[in-house]
């Protein structure tokens, strides 16, 4: 589940009692539509993401998933021979897409 969770609430915030109460409203929501039968749990806040997997403030998809894809970060940095690529880049998270961002960074770097 990606229970929504408010943006600005600090990294240190995201305590274990914290996490758990999330999940607990998110099960309480959930329960209402289906029959629960969970036999395993882990939580994972963008504390987390932060700290294990070094997403800038945690943000699990880098940018937001509503940002349009002419605002991802360009292949071209400002910064003259420096190339980017990954799911802030253009098209956007997810393992397919963060993969092709780098071929066309590949291919912006080739037609320099
Ligand atoms: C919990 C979770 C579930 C997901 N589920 C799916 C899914 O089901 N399907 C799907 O398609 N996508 C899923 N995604 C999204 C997908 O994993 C990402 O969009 C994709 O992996 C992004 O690729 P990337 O290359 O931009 O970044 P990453 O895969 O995060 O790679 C960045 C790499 O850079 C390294 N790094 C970071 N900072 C530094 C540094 N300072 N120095 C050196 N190395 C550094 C990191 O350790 C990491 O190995 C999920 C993501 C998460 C977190």
């Amino acid at each position: 589940m990606y229970p929504p969770v408010r943006r600005d609430l600090p990294l240190d915030d995201w305590s274990e009692e914290k996490k758990e109460a999330v999940l607990e409203k998110a099960i309480a929501a959930l329960s209402r539509v289906h029959k629960l039968d969970i036999a395993v749990k882990r939580i994972v806040s963008p504390k987390d993401f932060s700290v294990n997997l070094n997403l800038y403030r945690g943000a699990v998809y880098g940018l937001s998933p509503q940002v349009a894809p002419w605002n991802h970060f360009p292949h071209r940095a400002p910064i003259q021979g420096l190339y980017q690529t990954g799911q802030t880049t253009y098209p956007g998270y997810s393992v397919g897409r963060a993969a092709t961002s780098g071929i066309l960074a590949a291919e912006t770097l080739m037609t320099e």
